[in-house]
């Protein structure tokens, strides 16, 4: 193994949002898992089994729960799992994400 670093970049996990498909840093995003017995929020986000993240607005997990969620899981969500994760989505700020797109993530 060669491991060459020519620059010290600090690396910071980026995640993909499943319902706004904006990557940002893993801290900003919420962790999904699929486990044995179904679909829930990892809030250790070190949960094993497949896992997705998702912002945590409203509009996201909207999106990511009618559909993107169970295909990124490759998973279908059971309705007492639904149930679950929308009464969580309930509790989440409705605010829609800023459009990043034009704009290079300065930091
Ligand atoms: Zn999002």
């Amino acid at each position: 193994m060669t491991k060459k670093t020519s620059k010290r970049v600090k690396h910071i996990p980026q995640r993909t949002c499943v319902g706004c498909r904006t990557v940002q840093s893993k801290r900003e995003l919420i962790r999904l898992v699929r486990t044995e017995t179904g679909v829930g929020v990892d809030l250790t986000g070190k949960a094993n089994g497949r896992g997705v993240y998702l912002h945590n607005l409203r509009s996201c997990w909207e999106r990511g729960l009618k559909g993107a969620l169970a295909s990124a899981l490759k998973t279908e969500i059971n309705a007492e799992d639904m149930a679950k994760l929308k009464s969580i989505m309930e509790t989440l700020p409705d605010d829609t994400l800023e459009e990043s797109n034009s704009l290079p993530g300065k930091e």
